[in-house]
């Protein structure tokens, strides 16, 4: 139907998480993470989801077949709990929303990128190529201006949630108890939920089984996005383990489990980091270059322009934790900045 290999974790259809909790994997048009999973609580005779998914209509149509198996329809989702500002877990809720009054909760963190997009929408895309250009990645952002990038931001699909969640609050389900814990990094205002009666940790793109989320991929993003991820990821170790329920990828038996491989993982890359800029690489763009990528270990140059985006903004937020923990020095050369041992 949509080229999503069936048998997978990402192949249409609802499956059973735990009494009451529902997995429906909703698709994403030309996107290496495949699809976006939504939680679906029932709540009594109503329905609380956990992401929506990005605002598409083979979305919107999977989405009502999912909840048409279970005896429901779109209309009788209450409410949308967000992990984040990204579109693939916002910019459905906001279309639903119009169509059906629902009402939509996003962590607080995300209050400045919601900002931005509605107030200065122009400024998006500028912004971001800016950040490459400080990179140093000038070829990369010639190659993403002529491909058009950002020319066409849809901004009617955003606007503001009904309620901004507060760090370490409760939800306020009917039937079961809900935690918003804050949970910065992959975004400012990621928040995840936590079912810690039924052990169920609703990670969103916190922590995914697979794949290492991205870090700091937004407008505004902190200081530090790396060392907030590295804090999130050592705060989940605080709490009982839990089964992990992720955006992208199937359900993994253990957050604690994923949680240390992805502290390991950082720690090597930011190792491996330091290595290249020892081996010459002065910017994130020439350290970038010279290091693997992806779990298959690609060459920088063989990643398509918008990874490579990824990529070059990885690296900075390693670099930038390097140089805050006394490992490297930064400075800011010609609007540049450089990074040294
Ligand atoms: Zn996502």
């Amino acid at each position: 139907m949509d080229g999503r290999p069936a048998g997978t974790w990402s192949a249409p259809g609802v499956y059973p998480v735990a009494a009451g909790v529902h997995r429906i994997p909703l698709p994403l048009p030309n996107d290496g993470l495949r699809a976006v999973n939504v939680y679906v609580i029932e709540d009594g005779d109503e329905l609380v989801l956990v992401d929506s998914g990005w605002a598409l209509d083979e979305s919107r149509q999977e989405l009502e077949q999912g909840l048409q198996t279970l005896g429901y329809e779109l209309g009788d989702i209450r409410r949308f709990l967000v992990t984040h500002v990204h579109r693939d877990h916002y910019t459905q809720a906001v279309v639903l929303r119009r169509l059906f009054g629902s009402r939509i909760a996003l962590g607080l963190g995300e209050q400045p990128a919601i900002d931005l997009v509605l107030t200065r929408p122009g400024d998006v895309a500028p912004v971001r190529l800016a950040f490459l250009l400080s990179c140093g990645a000038t070829a990369l952002v010639e190659t993403l201006r002529d491909a058009g990038f950002g020319e066409s931001i849809d901004v009617d699909l955003w606007e503001k949630p009904d309620e901004w969640l507060t760090d370490v609050s409760d939800v306020g389900l009917a039937t079961r108890r809900l935690a918003v814990v804050a949970a910065p990094g992959h975004t400012r205002g990621h928040v995840v939920f936590l079912d810690a009666e039924h052990r169920l940790l609703f990670a969103g793109d916190h922590v995914l089984p697979h794949i290492t989320p991205s870090v700091g991929f937004e407008a505004q993003p902190a200081d530090l996005p790396l060392g907030d991820y590295l804090s999130s990821l050592r705060l989940m170790l605080g709490y009982q383990d839990a089964t992990l329920l992720p955006a992208h990828g199937p359900v993994a038996p253990s957050v604690h489990q994923r949680a240390r491989e992805l502290l390991v993982h950082h720690t090597a890359r930011l190792d491996a980091c330091l290595a290249a800029a020892h081996q010459g690489g002065h910017t994130a763009y020439e350290v970038a270059h010279r290091l693997p990528w992806t779990r298959r270990g690609r060459r920088f140059a063989e990643l398509d322009p918008f990874n490579q985006m990824l990529a070059v903004g990885e690296t900075a937020v390693h670099l930038d934790l390097l140089a805050a923990e006394g490992r490297a020095t930064r400075s800011i050369v010609d609007g540049i900045v450089t990074y040294h041992l």
